[in-house]
């Protein structure tokens, strides 16, 4: 099969031919038909992310149909439409794994981390970590769904049940969970770039209710915010435009140095919290939510081989939605790199 890898960190990715995977015991085999990419496979490949097994195929976002099945596999039959998460594989035995928090795992495996991933023809994945996914989004609609939509409704879970919403960086993830919470009757206030026209239209297509630069104080008190942007510089502003009792929820699994700040911005029983990983929990109850709710996926389609010029589009901060590798498939943005 073809398969973009990643022979070691801050080099481009591969475009080989290696033997097709094999489904061991408890496994599926799958044929991928969409892979997204996700900002944390850009952290991966250049070295963000410091424990990779290499060389790795990336891609953590995947969409394709079951080709074959381990021994033990009653989950799936060939043929069905599968995702497949960051996370691939929990002990079961850990304190976290007992007590309904798998996604602290202490000995995880990740897709396109420690475990072969997405960006590929074919790739292999315990079933128990796959999930089906709902008729009403085609594969390659379906594959932000994956990470930059369960993550990001986990984070938004955090914020409890917060009306006026801030969300720092408007990219794959932002652009699926302010659809989520509008349909939960919340307000979003978007935060791009400062100076980025084209997402703060992107936010208010998308119903924000104000679209604006990170640099800017919202304009009204915010009950929590969001940071999906890998930028510390942002924990300060969003925390000066949350009410007191208000929560910051970090919605990214990397983030730069968190600058030093005045104890007066976390005063008034503000929070801050991390969100790190998925459970399958999180997976059920999202991809439920999004069979009954039309989320609308703004994708942009790449072939395969062009996996280098997706992930430097999304370096670039070019992207509107989210980046999707489709193999075999012409794609939207070859050409341009975009
Ligand atoms: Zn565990
Ligand atoms: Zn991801």
């Amino acid at each position: 099969m073809k398969a973009m890898v990643l022979n070691a960190p801050g080099h481009l990715l591969q475009y080989r031919s290696i033997p097709d995977p094999v489904a061991a015991p408890g496994q599926v085999l799958v044929k991928v038909s969409a892979c997204g990419v996700c900002r944390t496979d850009l952290h991966v490949v250049d070295g963000e992310l410091t424990d990779p097994r290499l060389p790795i195929i990336p891609g953590h976002e995947i969409v394709g149909r079951v080709a074959a099945i381990g021994t033990g596999v009653k989950r799936f039959a060939i043929g069905d439409r599968v995702g497949i998460p960051w996370l691939g594989h929990t002990c079961g035995h850990c304190f976290y794994c007992k007590n309904h928090q798998e996604n602290l795992c202490d000995a995880p495996l990740f897709t396109g981390y420690q475990i072969n991933g997405g960006y590929a023809e074919y790739t292999v994945a315990e079933a128990t970590y796959c999930f089906p996914l709902p008729d009403n989004y085609s594969d390659a609609a379906a594959a932000p769904l994956l990470c930059a939509g369960l993550i990001g409704y986990r984070s938004l879970r955090m914020t409890g049940d917060a009306e006026a919403l801030g969300i720092y960086g408007f990219g794959a993830a932002a652009h699926i969970v302010a659809q989520v919470a509008q349909f939960q009757d919340r307000s979003v206030y978007a935060f791009t770039r400062p100076g980025d026209a084209r997402a703060q239209a992107f936010a208010r297509r998308l119903g924000c209710v104000w679209a604006g630069g990170s640099d800017v104080h919202s304009p009204v008190d915010l009950d929590a915010a969001i940071i999906f942007a890998p930028v510390g510089e942002l924990l300060p502003l969003a925390l000066d435009s949350v009410r007191k009792g208000g929560t910051v929820v970090l919605g990214g699994i990397h983030m730069s140095e968190i600058p030093a700040m005045a104890y007066r911005l976390l005063w008034g029983e503000r929070i801050v919290r991390s969100v790190a990983n998925l459970t399958r929990h999180d997976a059920e109850e999202f991809l439920d939510i999004a069979g009954r709710t039309p989320i609308h996926t703004e994708v942009v389609r790449y072939s395969l081989s062009a996996a280098n010029a997706a992930l430097q589009g999304l370096r670039a901060g070019r992207l509107t939605g989210a980046a999707v590798l489709v193999p075999g498939v012409a794609a939207d943005a070859d050409a341009s790199g975009e």
